[in-house]
């Protein structure tokens, strides 16, 4: 960090008072978890005021000026905010981080939140500024749409048709009271619950992404349009008892869609008529935390997608998430000599 850093110690970070030792009493920041935390004394309300006061409003320097008006020692502040920087507590936002947030203080204190995870270059204003669709108002889909709101998307958009059964009530989804309700205005209505100021119209242009959350994505006439026009997609959805999530396909990156069932095809034969009948199953599948869980992995995933900070996990390849204990299984889908999208690279080179 440097002079113009703008340090943030997010709230959630405790800031606790341990009993005198020869200094007196200290303050120990973090440190309760996993993750290393630093200890400073002596403890007083003005230096608990300075460490609370980090909320990334201010320059590093801007922050020593005003500790030295109420009486710290630059020397000794300067030293704390680099303690915190070594131990990865303070995060460094980044000034149009906090202007790309939503106007008002309801909308801060939710930022606040959110805006930890995802600083660092420009990925909170990517994220920002990102459009992704979610198809299919499903027991994955609406909880999903309602995390990449709260987590602070731009905008998202859930696209399906028909009424709401009574079996895609699910917690942080659709309700028991949506039933018979459009499942489109259903499903905005469970993501405002989340986010009331995310954008949820339909985009005007082609999304940055598209989370395809039918049971049988793969076959859907849809994805063939998504690889045409070049619009990345993702898999998120629950076959049976199995949350499966992925791949993530970006087209001329990556295999398609259609390599995966060329590839299962070629394990076995009978695969395109099963696939076939597969495809026209649309019951609600999935027990809660099944459901739930792909959600989140799935958000994890689009999250990592719409920020740039890396290659994610799904990119060509699926995760399984199969109870009792849904540790991530992971298979990695190719591209299929025959088929025509023919990426360039292998997946995630
Ligand atoms: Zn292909």
């Amino acid at each position: 960090m440097t002079d113009t850093s703008h340090p943030l110690l997010p709230p959630t970070v405790p800031v606790l008072r341990l009993p005198g030792g020869a200094d007196g009493p200290a303050l120990q920041v973090g440190g309760v978890d996993s993750t290393d935390g630093v200890v400073v004394s002596p403890a007083t309300g003005a230096l608990e005021r300075l460490l609370r006061g980090l909320d990334g409003r201010r320059t590093w320097r801007a922050v020593v000026a005003d500790a030295v008006r109420d009486g710290h020692d630059p020397t000794a502040v300067d030293a704390v905010l680099r303690a915190l920087v070594d131990t990865g507590l303070l995060v460094d936002l980044e000034a149009a981080d906090l202007l790309a947030t939503d106007a008002g203080p309801a909308a801060s204190a939710r930022a606040a939140a959110e805006l930890p995870t995802a600083t660092g270059g420009a990925r909170w204003q990517a994220r920002r500024r990102a459009t992704v669709v979610v198809d299919g108002a499903t027991r994955v889909g609406v909880p999903l749409a309602a995390v990449l709101a709260a987590s602070g998307v731009g905008r998202v958009h859930v696209r399906d048709t028909g009424p709401v059964a009574a079996g895609d009530a699910v917690v942080g989804g659709l309700d028991a009271a949506d039933e018979g309700r459009p499942r489109g205005l259903a499903a905005a209505d469970a993501v405002r619950r989340a986010s009331p100021l995310t954008d949820l119209r339909p985009p005007a242009g082609p999304a940055d992404l598209v989370v395809l959350t039918r049971a049988w994505a793969s076959t859907d006439p849809r994805v063939a349009d998504l690889q045409r026009d070049g619009v990345a997609h993702l898999v998120a959805t629950v076959r049976g008892e199995t949350g499966v999530v992925g791949p993530l396909v970006v087209p001329g990156r990556t295999g398609c869609l259609r390599c995966a069932e060329l590839l299962r095809r070629d394990a076995d034969p009978r695969w395109p008529v099963l696939s076939a009948q597969l495809a026209t199953d649309a019951r609600p599948a999935g027990a809660t935390v099944t459901c739930l869980l792909t959600a989140l992995t799935a958000a994890v995933q689009v999250l990592g997608y719409v920020d740039g900070g890396g290659a994610p996990v799904t990119l060509g390849a699926t995760l399984e998430l199969r109870p009792p204990q849904f540790t991530p299984r992971s298979r990695r889908w190719g591209a299929h000599p025959e088929c025509r999208c023919r990426p360039p690279r292998p997946p995630g080179g």
